[in-house]
């Protein structure tokens, strides 16, 4: 039923609601009858006082006729403002006030009274005994012993003694003051106060739902549209964004999010330009390797010439089976696929053999060779890899260099590093390539003319070398003059020694 969180949210805040008011509510219930009848009890014992006060007036001026008036007006105002019956007894349980008159009162009431020779006297000695004995004040709550049960009502009754000191100084009770107030009057007063609660309750469990359903729609619209996004993404739409500006959590995730849809939209484009890349320098070798077959096969080309052109075949095979290699060692690498093999050995030494590898092209382009080694320094690195390192930079110098021009190999101890260096004076490369470089399949457009064996991808392979090992690679370069690649290496620990 509640399957969405703004469901949930919605029901959630609403019980929460309810559960608070209903406790509220209960503790209201309780604690202002309580509080009510409290006051009540106060209000007809001060009451009850005051009477006593003008009883021993009455008593001390009955002579008087107006102390008679007096009295009775007086229990006339009390029984008014207190809303309950008042009644003063004699010492035998006779009525001898009452306020409204006897014979005004309820006839449920009255027909409990005992009557004998024109009085009426309280029946049970239990409603007077106890106040006489001096108890001030006596409390009974429900029917008084049967005298309010025709009433249906619970009662309150509240006694007083009345004590009457004599010439000796001695005290007696010589009458009890009654005031009865039926516990309806508590629960109407309990009553009125219930319906503006209910009354706040309702207004505020409206109010606060509306609060409520709409913060619940703040939260989780931002969600959805997350997910709408998402679903958006996944279905290959990679430009799409989230606009959610909140400085909470879901702000955070929504730019989270971005960020996520930037990173595979450049995944995207790149993965875009790879196959258009790869594609692009497979079909040129292929489309030529065609061409020459077919035109040996049909004999456009002469039987004289065909050695020529099947030697091309061959170099442009060759070709496509080192970018095939070079592809195929870049995915291990970034994959994590290959492993480091690290040993120690005589980077002097390893610059030689590379050199002496790329001997052929060195001496066929008339270059010299300048090496600058600092001492006989042992690396801690994968011997492969750092060769391979070696010969695609010499390589690249040889390949970019006129002829005549000079490559110098440089090593520089930096602490517990090895600086390489491997300079030429070649063409260079603009400021605004120099980065573009370690991309793979990028070529230059100065170098396209001079190298068209190269794929692109030495430098990418370098990079992800020396990466492998933590170590740095840059380059600084002056178009027309010159470039010079540098990069760093562990130095074994014997050598620090
Ligand atoms: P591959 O190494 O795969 O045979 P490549 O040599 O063209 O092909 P990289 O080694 O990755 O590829 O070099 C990328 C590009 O950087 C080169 O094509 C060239 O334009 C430029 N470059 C690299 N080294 C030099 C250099 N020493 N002088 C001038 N340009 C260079
Ligand atoms: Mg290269």
């Amino acid at each position: 039923m509640f399957k969405s969180i703004f469901s949930r949210l919605v029901a959630m805040f609403i019980a929460i609601i309810i559960f608070s008011f209903s406790i509220s509510g209960i503790t209201l219930y309780y604690s202002f009858g309580k509080y009510v009848s409290e006051e009540k009890i106060r209000t007809l014992d001060a009451s009850g006082e005051e009477i006593s006060k003008y009883l021993k007036f009455y008593l001390e001026n009955m002579q008087n006729p107006v102390a008679e008036v007096m009295l009775d007006y007086v229990l006339n105002s009390y029984r008014q403002n207190t809303g309950s019956y008042i009644w003063i007894t004699n010492d035998k349980g006779v009525i001898v006030f009452a306020s409204p008159y006897l014979k005004l009162t309820d006839s449920k009431i009255l027909n409990h009274l005992k009557y004998e020779q024109g009085t009426y006297i309280l029946p049970d000695e239990r409603q007077y005994k106890k106040v006489l004995s001096g108890t001030n004040p006596v409390i009974e709550k429900g029917d008084f012993y049967g005298l309010f049960k025709e009433t249906g009502w619970s009662w309150l009754v509240v006694q007083k003694p009345f004590k009457y000191v004599d010439t000796a100084g001695a005290e007696h009770v010589v009458a009890a003051v009654y005031l009865s107030t039926p516990i309806t009057e508590i629960n109407k007063a309990r009553s009125t106060v219930y319906r503006f609660f209910l009354i706040s309750v309702v207004v505020s469990v409206l109010i606060s739902t509306f609060l409520v359903y709409f913060f619940s729609r703040r939260i989780t619209n931002p969600l959805k549209q997350i997910s709408n996004a998402a679903k958006i993404i996944s279905g290959g739409e990679f430009n799409k964004r989230l606009n959610i500006n909140s400085r909470d959590e879901i702000g955070e995730l929504a730019g989270s999010f971005n960020q996520m849809a930037v990173a595979l939209e450049n995944l995207e484009e790149m993965r875009r330009g790879f196959i258009a890349n790869v594609s692009h320098e497979l079909r040129t070798p292929m489309t030529s390797i065609k061409g020459f077959i077919e035109g040996i096969l049909d004999g456009t080309i002469p039987m004289e010439k065909q050695k020529d052109y099947l030697n091309i075949v061959r170099d442009e095979v060759m070709r496509l089976n080192r970018l095939v290699n070079d592809l195929l060692d870049l995915a291990k690498m970034e994959s994590g696929e290959i492993h480091l093999m690290f040993s120690n050995f005589n980077i002097n030494e390893l610059i030689r053999r590379c050199i002496i590898k790329l001997e052929h092209l060195i001496t066929e382009k008339e270059l010299e060779v300048t090496v600058n080694f600092d001492e006989e320094t042992f690396v801690s690195a994968d011997l492969d890899a750092i060769e391979r390192v070696l010969i695609n930079l010499i390589h690249n110098a040889v390949k970019f260099t006129p002829n005549k021009g000079i490559i110098g190999i440089n090593t520089i101890i930096d602490a517990d590093r090895l600086i390489i260096s491997v300079a030429d004076t070649g063409i260079g490369i603009d400021k605004e390539e120099l980065n573009m470089i370690w991309d793979r399949f990028y070529k230059t457009d100065k170098s396209r003319s001079r190298d068209k064996l190269g794929t692109g991808l030495g430098l990418a392979i370098v990079k992800n070398i020396i990466n492998e090992h933590g170590q740095e690679i840059w380059v600084e370069s002056e178009p027309g003059k010159g470039t010079t690649f540098h990069f760093t290496l562990k130095r074994a620990d014997e050598s620090l020694i």
